[in-house]
């Protein structure tokens, strides 16, 4: 039994690359130096490897930022106002990412999205009528010739031509299709290339094939990798897929002149199926993703070995592979020093996967595997029962009735009752949350953390700060006011550390996107409330105005996607916990004389499933439900908000107005307001306050551009429906742009009444 790696993290254990980096942008270190690091990582990232016998090491899986950056370089889709720069190849490669603003010029950064259902961020490839696609094949060929002096035969992975022709973004007539051709020479040319210099094996990713396909796609498809094999030379092609299951062009993968299939048997619902239905060619090696590159549990090797004997009994050759690649991962458990080993016992980090890898190829080369030393160690875990459960939280969730999950009275006889309470002027003014977390916010927690100042000393802070941004927002004018969040760094770990039932790491670091790395909380266990979360603040921010004030918290599905899930529950029953949680202390707020409460839920549609034909079934049936029974205990008159950070939710509106929430604010600055039709479209019922400006830039908004947007808004939405606010929370903005623009936003709210009345 070989095994197979699809990719390893590259920010370092440490986040070597990442200080590196970050250094170089700011002059710090040469271009050499930060070669010279990111040669060591990589070193490191092969010997880890090797050490535990992984068969099909990867090469090119390391990138400066992204990998399908990468391959946009590699097919020289480098847009001209790139080029035009006239920076080094490097310095051109870091302005595609990042933007450039210096002596040769000023440009923004291609477009970021989000990595399928992951939270890794690509850069999307931009492709203009006149790109001339041409293979730059330096960059696989460094890397396969760095480790073969090292002594270590690898694979090299490249981004797959259709993913990478779906993902790119056509800019004028051309269509994906239209570049077809010159992509695929490129790719044939570097299979000989590859070829040429050694590799064996070389990995295409194609995770766009895990989604719904049309017969166009297929096509497509299938003509590429006809014309891309047909130039390949005497390196074997493993087209390797993940995320999900390939059932819309399984017949047409077996068909190609392949050497090797990756297919994801863990989130690939249907692999097993297709295997069973189809059978699997003779001719090519099936890559049996079954270790688990997503999340950080342990393998249960009883279930991988048995998986991999179904598969050895269709008559397919097997290579047992990570389900993806292991950059969504942190790097090592060796990190931690503060969990104790209840916990890290049944965890795996990158590098402790590479063990199982070893491990499970031991195991499954034995006569009688369950024999086997290390599967029955492992055995024995999975057969241990584990900590974190409670009773009470499990039986709380049992008990949840079909009505909990509905607020009564509806939302119409809501809307009249709390348009009386509130007697809000026409487009109320507000805020999504956080105010700017300044250097003395920061100072504040950091010496807090260090143990430098007590907890009330910490405490006593906040509420000046609490007391200063109160008094600001009612000097500049707004309706409906926030405490500005400074008790929180996230506004997942604040609450996961306020909650039972969650872990939390030193260094778990996993890219998130460039250099920026986050820390997922781990859900552990059952979870609840031991006590009040946010009441302290909220009630006190209350006690120093008039005007109502928003409780504000984090709603469940955000807070569940923002962590590694458990395993062992579903994802329904983890979020339904920690909906009950919220809920609490939703009733509490109110309690407390909150009238407004916020339930931010920022996450949502991160993990909408890949295929549309799941949204419902996998997903929305839960997801909804859990946000609904945070709030449906409140009385008619407690307005519920909610805050979503996108506003590409033309296909689920659906879904959100059925959320319930009686306001809802989303980002909508940066898109064109489509949105606003498709809202009109549908009855949208819930209250709206689409963001006026953009706060992911300084820019200060003049007050008629506010109001140019607030008219655009006001043909599409009843007046009695708009709310008025920025897109997001302000934390990462300074002072200085804040006042001036939520002083802005007060006054073309104002003169716009005037208009209207
Ligand atoms: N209430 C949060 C804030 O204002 C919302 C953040 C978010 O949507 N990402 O910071
Ligand atoms: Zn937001």
């Amino acid at each position: 039994m070989k095994t197979s790696v699809i990719g390893y993290p590259r920010v370092g254990s440490l986040r070597e690359l990442k200080f590196a980096s970050e250094k170089y942008f700011r002059g710090e270190i040469s271009a050499a130096d930060l070669q010279e690091t990111a040669k060591s990582l990589r070193a490191a990232h092969i010997a880890a490897q090797r050490k535990n016998g992984v068969d099909f090491i990867p090469c090119n899986d390391f990138s400066f930022y992204d990998t399908v950056l990468d391959a946009a370089v590699l097919l020289g889709a480098v847009p001209v106002r790139y080029k035009a720069l006239g920076l080094s190849p490097l310095d051109t490669y870091f302005a595609m990412a990042r933007g450039y603003q210096g002596k040769n010029g000023d440009v923004k950064a291609l477009a970021m999205k989000k990595w399928f259902n992951t939270n890794y961020h690509y850069m999307v490839p931009e492709l203009d009528d006149d790109t001339a696609i041409a293979l730059h094949a330096e960059k696989p060929l460094a890397e396969l010739a760095e480790a073969k002096a090292a002594g270590v035969q690898t694979k090299p992975v490249v981004c797959g031509a259709f993913t990478f022709l779906k993902l790119a973004r056509c800019t004028g007539e051309k269509t994906a299709a239209d570049f077809a051709r010159q992509t695929a020479a490129a790719y044939g040319e570097l299979l000989g290339k590859l070829a040429a210099a050694g590799a064996e094996w070389v990995q295409f990713d194609e995770p766009a094939l895990v989604r719904d396909l049309t017969a166009e796609d297929k096509k497509l498809f299938t003509s590429l990798y006809e014309e891309i094999l047909a130039q390949k030379g005497s390196a074997k092609v493993l087209v390797q897929t993940y995320f999900g299951d390939v059932r819309d062009c399984y017949k047409e993968l077996c068909a190609l002149p392949l050497d090797g299939i990756g297919l994801d048997f863990l989130e690939g619902r249907e692999s097993f199926a297709l295997v069973e239905k189809y059978g699997f060619p003779a001719d090519k090696v099936l890559f049996a993703g079954l270790v688990n590159g997503k999340n950080i549990w342990k393998n249960n090797y009883a279930t991988t070995v048995a998986a991999v004997q179904k598969l050895q009994k269709t008559g397919a050759e097997v290579v047992l592979s990570t389900s993806c690649s292991l950059l969504h991962v942190p790097y090592t458990l060796r990190n931690e020093t503060k969990l104790s080993a209840e916990y890290t016992e049944r965890f795996a980090f990158a590098e402790e996967k590479l063990g199982e890898l070893c491990e499970l190829k031991e195991i499954l080369a034995a006569a009688a595997p369950e024999k086997c030393a290390a599967y029955q160690k492992n055995a024995a875990l999975f057969a241990r029962e584990r900590g974190g459960k409670n009773a009470a939280v499990q039986a709380k969730v049992a008990a949840i009735k079909e009505s909990d999950y509905t607020r009564l009275p509806a939302f119409e006889v809501r809307e009249a009752i709390q348009k009386e309470r509130f007697a809000l002027p026409l487009l109320p003014t507000t805020t999504i949350g956080s105010f700017p977390q300044t250097a003395d916010v920061k100072a504040n927690r950091a010496a807090f953390k260090k143990g430098e100042i007590t907890k009330a000393e910490y405490d006593t802070f906040n509420r000046k700060k609490i007391a200063e941004c109160v008094a600001l927002q009612e000097k500049i004018g707004l309706d409906v006011l926030v405490h500005g969040e400074y008790e929180r760094n996230d506004m997942v770990e604040y609450f996961g550390e306020c909650l039972s039932g969650f872990l939390f790491t030193e260094k778990a670091w996993v890219q998130s996107y460039g250099t920026r790395c986050v820390k997922p909380p781990i859900v552990w266990g059952d979870v609840s409330r031991e006590k009040p979360m946010t009441v302290e603040w909220s009630v006190y921010a209350q006690s120093l105005t008039e005007k109502p004030m928003k409780g504000m918290l984090t709603g469940p599905v955000t807070i569940l996607n923002w962590s590694f899930p458990r395993e062992d529950i579903t994802l329904r029953e983890c979020a339904l916990q920690i909906a009950l949680a919220i809920r609490e202390e939703v009733l509490d707020l109110e309690a407390n004389g909150l009238k407004i409460i916020q339930i931010d839920e920022a996450a949502l549609r991160e993990k909408l499933p890949l295929r549309k034909s799941d949204w419902e079934s996998d997903y929305l049936s839960w997801a909804i439900p859990a946000f609904r029974l945070v709030h449906s205990g409140v009385k008619a008159e407690t307005q519920i908000h909610t805050h979503m950070c996108y506003s590409e939710f033309t296909d689920i509106i659906p879904a959100i107005d059925s959320m319930d929430a009686d306001v809802i604010t989303f980002e909508a600055s940066r898109s064109d307001l489509l949105i606003l039709d498709a809202l009109k479209a549908n009855n949208f019922r819930t209250e709206v306050g689409p963001g006026v400006y953009d706060i992911h830039s300084p820019r200060v908004p003049s007050v008629e551009e506010i109001k140019g947007a607030l008219r655009k808004m006001l043909e599409k939405i009843p007046a009695k429906k708009l709310w008025v606010n920025p897109d997001c929370g302000l934390k990462t903005r300074g002072v200085e742009e804040t006042i001036p623009s939520l002083e802005h936003l007060v006054e073309a709210a104002k003169q716009l009444r005037n208009e209207n009345l």
